[in-house]
């Protein structure tokens, strides 16, 4: 068995083998031509991943970081946000904390974002930036981004949009430049299938000069900064190399997957662990039509002892999830993403099925 048990948490998620061995690669420069060959080939298929022409950045911190990357170089007036879990809700909350005008929409947990709710907050002009998280990982709800998407390209082009996709970015297929998304983040530890520490955004031509419209918004997150070494392939300030070189790598891998075929394994599999939960007389937690293809959660309903199904699962070289902030001891969630495979998540319900049985 190995010295820690397999994750089985929405993250941070399983890392393979193969990546943990390129983590320990030799260090080069982060300014001379290897960084810079590094930096392009990476940058070049992440744009591939998501669909985008748009700049790629590749930065040396947590995802959270880039909510206030997001707000910092867009809010002018104000920025909307959509809550619907414990992710959007501290996204939100950063933006009060950074001084902006914010308004929250505020969604029951479990249900997925709204267009029609969005137009009506945006109809009053107040604001000039709408963010939201794509995929939350507290509930396991996806939200729609193309009614989205319609309705900011039908009404409010001039509007910034962000979106965080923590939990789906590389597990989900997302088309940014046919969606039109301004700002696009996520970190690593997710469907990335890599450490944490490490995040990836896109920016479109459109935040890009807003944020040169914006004063005070500091020297670290300023997009502007981010602009004038993006030019060189550089980054600003010296970068994680062992993520660089584990992003490489997967880059590879998925390449080699496909991104067809990467897509509907993740489909594929929301779908086996969906039937699961639902053939045990489990409930799924996200309202219908909004379950996550990157992790499923389940609503207890069946009264397990989840604590006790933990320590088993434990005991078999599994940790479990148990549910994150609001809904912990109410739900559990079991994730599909990343380095999970097919495989990996039948192994991991077959010795759930034991324990349960036992
Ligand atoms: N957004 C979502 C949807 C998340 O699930 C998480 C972490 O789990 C974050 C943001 C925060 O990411 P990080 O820990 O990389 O800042």
């Amino acid at each position: 068995m190995a010295k820690y048990p397999k994750l089985f948490i929405p993250g941070p998620t399983h890392v393979s083998d193969d990546i943990l061995d390129v983590l320990s690669t030799e260090q080069i420069g982060h300014r001379t031509p290897e960084i810079s060959e590094l930096i392009d080939s990476i940058v070049q298929d992440i744009k591939k991943v998501l669909y985008t022409n748009n700049n790629i950045y590749l930065v040396s911190h947590a995802a959270t970081g880039l909510w206030e990357m997001g707000t910092k170089n867009s809010v002018l007036k104000g920025v909307l946000h959509c809550s619907n879990g414990a992710f959007s809700s501290k996204w939100a909350l950063s933006s009060e904390k950074n001084g902006f005008y914010t308004e929250n929409i505020e969604y029951e947990w479990g249900k997925g974002i709204k267009a029609d709710d969005i137009d009506k907050k945006l109809s009053t002009g107040k604001f000039d930036v709408l963010a939201m998280v794509h995929n939350e990982t507290s509930t396991g709800v996806m939200s729609n981004l193309e009614e989205i998407s319609s309705l900011l390209k039908n009404k409010y082009p001039e509007v910034i949009w962000l979106v965080d996709a923590v939990s789906s970015m590389a597990g989900v297929k997302i088309d940014v430049d046919s969606l039109g998304i301004d700002f696009l983040l996520s970190s690593t530890q997710k469907a990335w299938g890599l450490p944490a520490g490490f995040s990836i955004c896109s920016v479109s031509d459109k935040i890009i000069e807003k944020s040169l419209k914006i004063p005070n918004k500091g020297y670290f997150l300023d997009i502007q900064v981010y602009e004038k070494y993006y030019k060189k392939s550089q980054t600003p300030t010296t970068p994680s190399l062992p993520h660089m070189f584990a992003l490489r790598k997967m880059l590879d891998k998925i390449n080699l997957e496909g991104l067809d075929n990467r897509w509907n394994r993740h489909i594929e599999m929301s779908k086996y662990a969906r039937n699961w939960a639902i053939n045990h007389g489990q409930q799924l937690f996200p309202e219908q039509g909004c379950e996550s293809y990157t992790l499923t959660c389940i609503k207890n309903i069946k009264n397990w002892d989840v604590n006790s199904i933990y320590e088993k699962l434990l005991s078999r070289g599994f940790r479990m999830d148990r549910g994150y902030g609001n809904l912990k001891g109410k739900v559990f969630r079991i994730p599909h993403m990343g380095n999970v495979y097919m495989n990996d998540l039948k192994e991991y319900l077959e010795i759930m099925d034991e324990i349960i049985c036992q």
